[in-house]
Parts: structure tokens; sequence; C-alpha cells
């Protein structure tokens, strides 16, 4: 599948749709992206799928103009388990929205994770493997993201690239990856992450290859990284020579 997130001065939604639009060879079993909009204080979070190719999205949404909010995160899905379907696209969300994640790969150990949660009263609402992610993270939040996304890892078996939006941190992403392609950018006019760095190159050439169980946070105007310890990391920027 294709990720993008972005967090800066404009509005979201046209720009993860354009990034989206680069990635799509990547999957279109359906198309996906979720929204933050901080306004009086309360941070109202919007998502929007559609089955099939990305376009039926962009019509759904004015290519991005009808939706509102300068952070938000998108997917194209190359669905490995659950059907292509609008309940299966991603982004998938706990409950009330608090925790939100687009996905690439494999979560092996989900049928186990998903049992493990059910019993602990989350429902689900999709057969994917991705939406146990969400729900894990969600139970190990207590007010402290990396926390939260250190203590799933250490629970999740399997591949991926993460794009996460918690509800009650405004104005952040949250990502990490294993076994699955992530790339962070930097730009003048906000940040963002991607699968792959065509996805952002209309906007910056300034960009960060993570590692593996590496976690990065963005806001509008800072990108730090960190290693499941929750120790900062130095990492390093390099301007890539591809053309737009
Ligand atoms: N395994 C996830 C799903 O089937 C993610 C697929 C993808 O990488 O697009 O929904």
């Amino acid at each position: 599948c294709g990720i993008v997130g972005y967090v800066g001065a404009w509005n979201a939604a046209p720009v993860l749709l354009s990034g989206l639009s680069r990635l799509e060879y990547r999957g279109y079993d359906s198309a996906g992206i979720a929204v933050s909009d901080l306004r009086d204080g309360e941070n109202r979070i919007e998502i929007l799928k559609a089955k099939g190719r990305l376009q039926a999205l962009k019509e759904m949404t004015d290519n991005g103009k009808a939706v509102s909010g300068t952070c938000g995160i998108g997917h194209t899905r190359w669905a490995t388990h659950g059907e292509p379907s609008v309940a299966n696209a991603h982004p998938h969300c706990s409950k009330d929205k608090r925790i939100v994640v687009v996905h690439n790969g494999i979560i092996e150990n989900y049928k186990e994770l998903k049992e493990y949660l059910q019993k602990k009263g989350f429902v689900f609402l999709s057969e994917t493997d991705t939406e146990v992610v969400a729900h894990l993270l969600d139970y190990y939040y207590k007010g402290n993201p990396l926390e939260a996304i250190a203590r799933a890892l250490g629970r999740i078996r399997g591949s991926y690239a993460l794009g996460i939006l918690f509800k009650d941190q405004p104005g952040k992403i949250y990502a990490v990856r294993k076994d699955s392609p992530l790339i962070i950018g930097r730009s003048e006019n906000g940040n963002f992450i991607a699968s792959d760095v065509p996805a952002i190159l209309k906007y910056t050439k300034n960009v960060c290859y993570i590692s593996d169980m590496e976690i990065a946070e963005l806001t509008k105007d800072t990108i730090t990284f960190y290693d499941v310890d929750q120790e900062v990391l130095e990492k390093e920027f390099r301007t890539v020579e591809w053309d737009a």
C-alpha cells in the first residue's frame, strides 16, 4: 500500500490526496484519509474512505477542499486481510477516534491479539489485521504516545509502516516502521511521512530514511526521532536527486 502524512501550514487533505496519487501503483483496493482539525480547543478528526481507486475519494472530498484541518494521514490499500471494502479501508481507529492508524504490511499475530483485545471489551469493525494496532495502542495509551507505541510494538509480529494520530495530541503525527518502507520529509511549509519519495517530491526533496523500530514524532515545525526506549536519536536528512 501507500502511506502519506502531512502536518504544516496548509490544509492537509489536498496534500494527502496529491501524495496518494503518486503512490497509487502500490495498491488501489481502496483509499482513505484522516484529517485532524483543532477548533475551539477540541480536536475533531474526520475519516473519509472510498472503495476502489483514489478518484472516488477525490470526488467525495472535492479534491480535499471540502475537508479542513492541517494535520492528517492517508492510505491506498493493497488488501491482504479482509476483502476490499469501505469497512476494511484504512485509516482504522479505536473508539471515538482516540487512536487513528494507517498501515502498510502484515500483522502476523493479529488473530491472537484480536481475541485478547476483544476479551478486554474492544469492539472491532473490520476484518483487517491492521485494526488490532489501533486498539492495542489505545489499550496501552495513558497519555504518553511513545510509551504506548513502544509497548504495542513489543507485542506485534510482522511487517509494518505505520502513521498514527492520537486524538488528544493535536498537530502531531507519529510514524514507525519495521520491514516496510517509510521516509520522513521536511520543508518550510510543514513535515511529511511517506512510503516513497515520489509522494512528497512536489513539496520537498529533503528526506530522512528511518530504520526499523525508530519512531518519528512530527509537528508542523519539528521532527524528533526516538528509539523504543524513548531516547532521542540524531538522524540525518539528505537532499534527494529526484525529478518531480
Ligand atoms: N494488511 C493490511 C490490510 O490488508 C495493510 C495492507 C496494505 O499494506 O495495503 O489492510
